[in-house]
């Protein structure tokens, strides 16, 4: 406990045995550089300002922790909150840390941002965060990626971003990755790589966090407010995990709020099938700890330690590492992770559609099925917080061919 209490990596980036920083030596300048950048503007009671306001007339926080009335009454259980990031500009809580990097690499001097992308939802925000603070922006894509989510290519260059195609490897977010990083060893001094989740090597997975830890401060204020006291239980979804730190973070140092994650079960228990990391326990194997991208975490692998392909329906979950700092939040017992399929996602995102009006992203609609699970066996005066992550828009075209 006392570890977690601690709250923030070492001096080297790690928690625990997890995170730290394995990169090439030619990255080690630029890594170097942003560490200190973001050490420096974390003193700046300016740039908090300056974030404090975009995050409030751009992005629209804070978001409301609403009372989900009918869901409550529905599943019998606890009184469940709703944490409503999914109204946030760009439909998700991936704007909080695009304009955080973004004021960030404007206070560093840079005037070019460059980001990947999977399913196109981090380039969308970075790009929307690019424009209004009038950076450059590329955004590298696999081909495969582009062909499959052209909607949200188009979204990207109408928002001014210069979409690159990746052909190399299996021309999806991995190659993607490789291509970004390319590009900021050769044009560091200019630019700034907006990485998207709590991934990647120190100090990103500690500044992530830091960008989307106002999702549990304000829940925390909200609930003390609507309840008069702090939550039993908070869930969220974990894909590279910054929407479920964001919410988690504010939380860590009470002992009797506990933390569920909840990973992409998919379509199977098979390496490949799914993106389970962290939750073993329900008999998903394949992960270990390893190093990818930079951090030494749970990675899916084979037997001979190639990089597992994975599946999920929400492209958002769907990533072959998890998080540093929830692989030692899961080893410490800190929190508690586990996995649903994509069928119960699909159930789950319908059950909130019909009962309490909202559309939630398939990502987070993991969440939610796990907690549709739980409910009905939890006494009625414990009190849970639902992050929603983001809403359904995106995923209609998955969701119509899946109904
Ligand atoms: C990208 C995304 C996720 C997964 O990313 P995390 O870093 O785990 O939060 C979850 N929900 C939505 C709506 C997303 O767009």
């Amino acid at each position: 406990m006392s570890a977690i209490a601690q709250k923030f990596p070492d001096a080297r980036g790690r928690y625990g045995p997890y995170g730290g920083r394995y990169v090439p030596e030619t990255l080690m300048a630029p890594i170097e550089e942003l560490e200190c950048g973001f050490a420096a503007a974390r003193a700046d009671a300016e740039f908090a300002r300056s974030l404090d306001d975009l995050l409030r007339h751009f992005a629209g926080r804070p978001t409301p922790l609403q009372f989900a009335a009918r869901l409550t009454a529905h599943l019998g259980g606890p009184r469940i909150y709703l944490k409503r990031e999914d109204l946030l500009h760009t439909g998700a809580h991936k704007i909080n840390n695009c304009l955080g990097q973004g004021l960030l690499a404007q206070r560093m001097g840079k005037s070019r941002v460059i980001a990947e992308t999977g399913a196109g939802q981090h380039g969308v925000a970075t790009a929307t965060v690019a424009a209004r603070l009038g950076l450059a922006c590329v955004v590298y894509m696999g081909r495969e990626d582009m062909e499959r989510q052209r909607l949200n290519v188009f979204r990207m260059r109408l928002l001014g971003a210069d979409v690159v195609a990746v052909d190399s490897g299996s021309r999806t977010l991995k190659d993607a990755i490789n291509e970004a990083m390319r590009d900021w060893v050769t044009n560091v001094r200019d630019t700034h790589y907006l990485l998207g989740s709590v991934l990647g090597p120190h100090p990103y997975p500690l500044m992530v966090r830091e960008f989307h830890k106002v999702i549990g401060e304000e829940a925390r204020a909200q609930i003390l407010r609507a309840e008069g006291r702090l939550p039993d239980l908070l869930v969220a979804c974990v894909g590279g995990g910054s929407n479920s730190i964001g919410l988690f973070h504010a939380f860590l140092a009470d002992p009797g709020v506990r933390m569920l994650g909840v990973e992409a079960g998919g379509r199977g228990h098979a390496l490949g099938e799914h993106a389970v990391r962290l939750a073993a326990a329900a008999g998903y194997g394949g992960a270990r700890p390893g190093v990818l991208h930079g951090t030494y975490t749970y990675v899916l692998q084979t037997p001979e330690g190639q990089i597992a392909t994975t599946h999920s329906v929400s492209a958002g979950l769907d990533y072959p590492a998890v998080g540093p700092e929830h692989a030692w939040l899961a080893e410490e017992g800190r929190a508690e992770y586990t996995a649903v399929d994509d069928d119960a996602a699909v159930d789950a995102a319908r059950s909130l559609a019909r009962i309490e009006g909202i559309v939630p992203a398939l990502e987070s609609a993991h969440a939610l099925a796990e907690l549709i699970r739980r409910a009905p066996a939890m006494p009625r005066e414990q009190v849970v917080i639902l992050n929603v992550s983001g809403r359904g828009d995106k995923d209609m075209e998955i969701l119509s061919r899946y109904l």
